[in-house]
């Protein structure tokens, strides 16, 4: 069931909303602009109801914080206030809210456009799942994989924890799809996917396909030893397959390379700079006779040494 957030100083209001609302959503409040903040960041409501005129912090406060946070930008806000004024509803609107309600209410109006705002959040969050999937593998596609490593990198940051990051890439794949045939390299990648995948341990870790036979994992507030551990752990889960590759020059079964590294995020740590990072380790990997992995902690530019 979806979640509702209702924002509102005056209880009796809350409790009005939330009859309304309660065969629709799971319904979740706050009496004041404070607790509506720390309520929509930990519990991620589907769609919040919004009072303007509240002591303390008013409403266009509350939703200009929520709007300026990337985390909870995109939860949907409808404003339901007794300012009734064009330019009140023209200020709510241009904050980014999606609807505006004034009170009073007539309930059947509430319900109807709450249960549409909460359709469209269904459709909206089917859409996103179906673009960060991979169709082949049905794990997080690269571009699931990027808008995660911007979002590990920040919370890290805040945390000032480490971060690590592999990409791997399966050896000699090119001999296999020629000598064994494409929908056999299908195969074979969605095999490798879901060992990957099962080889997560902590809820935070994440696996995606980054291209065609290259996957990327991130481990937030894993360390060296950490990033160590999993390599080790995703190389030799491939090994465990014991998919048959004739035709690789490493062994007779399926192998993969390795490249990892650790980073103690800065304000300035660009994403692309670390996968550039790790790509650099996944050569060396190759380099080094494949079917192991190299990794490094990375240093900042002025720290960096060639
Ligand atoms: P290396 O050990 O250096 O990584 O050699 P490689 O042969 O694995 O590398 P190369 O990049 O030359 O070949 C990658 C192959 O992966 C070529 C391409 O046909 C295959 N491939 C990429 N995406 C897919 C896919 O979705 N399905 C299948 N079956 N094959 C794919
Ligand atoms: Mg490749
Ligand atoms: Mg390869």
């Amino acid at each position: 069931m979806l979640k509702v957030l209702i924002v509102d100083d005056v209880t009796g209001n809350i409790k009005i909303l939330q009859q309304a609302l309660s065969g629709d959503a799971k319904i979740i409040f706050a009496t004041n602009g404070k607790r509506a903040l720390e309520l929509a960041s930990s519990e991620k409501p589907d769609l919040i109801l919004l009072d303007i005129i509240m002591p303390q912090m008013d409403g266009y406060e509350v939703c200009r914080i929520l709007k300026a946070d990337n985390e909870t930008k995109n939860i949907p806000v409808i404003f339901i206030t007794a300012m009734d004024e064009v330019k009140d509803e023209t200020k709510g609107l241009g904050m980014g809210a999606i609807d505006y309600i004034t009170k009073p209410f007539s309930r059947a109006v509430v319900q109807a456009r709450v249960r549409n705002h909460l359709d469209y959040k269904r459709q909206k969050d089917m859409l996103e799942k179906l673009c960060s999937i991979d169709g082949l593998t049905e794990i997080p596609n690269r571009r699931s994989f990027d808008q995660h490593l911007e979002q590990e990198l920040r919370r890290n940051l805040r945390a000032n924890t480490p971060l690590s990051m592999i990409i791997m890439d399966v050896d000699h794949f090119k001999p296999f799809n020629d000598n064994y045939g494409h929908a056999e390299g299908d195969r074979c990648l969605k095999q490798v996917a879901l060992t990957l995948f099962k080889s997560l341990e902590r809820s935070g870790d994440f696996v995606a396909r980054y291209g065609g036979e290259e996957f990327a994992a991130i481990f937030p507030d894993t360390g060296v030893e950490g990033l160590h551990k999993m390599s080790e752990k995703m190389r030799t889960a491939i090994v465990a397959q014991n998919i048959p590759h004739a035709h690789s020059k490493t062994a007779e079964f399926i192998t993969m390379s390795l490249g990892g590294i650790t980073v103690l995020p800065t304000n300035d740590t660009s994403p692309n700079k670390i996968i550039e990072a790790a790509d650099k380790n996944l050569y060396k990997a190759k380099n080094s006779g494949r079917n192991c992995s190299t990794s490094s902690e990375y240093k900042t530019s002025k720290e960096q040494v060639e």
